[in-house]
């Protein structure tokens, strides 16, 4: 069958490969033994270290690069380090 062009050559997988010829399920698995969560970077799922966490510490919210890596928790919260966010 050779109907997408961009079809996920995982057999048996009828999703869009986003890349390497894989779709995003297929794609990037994280490299953590028994973990078959997606991985975001560095090879590894966010519940394993992959994917950016907000730079404010004890904050373990994910973080966007729009908030200059702070989660939209603390996008607008003052400072860097040495916060004392409370409870
Ligand atoms: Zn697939
Ligand atoms: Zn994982
Ligand atoms: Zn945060």
């Amino acid at each position: 069958m050779v109907s997408g062009k961009n079809a996920c050559t995982y057999p048996n997988c009828m999703n869009n490969s986003k890349s390497h010829g894989l779709c995003w399920t297929h794609g990037k698995k994280c490299k953590l033994e028994g973990c078959n969560k997606t991985s975001l970077s560095q090879g590894l799922c966010w519940a394993h270290g992959g994917g950016k966490r907000c730079v404010v510490e004890g904050c373990s919210r994910t973080a966007y690069a729009r908030n200059a890596n702070r989660c939209d928790y603390h996008r607008n919260f003052p400072g860097s380090s040495g916060l004392d966010i409370g409870a």
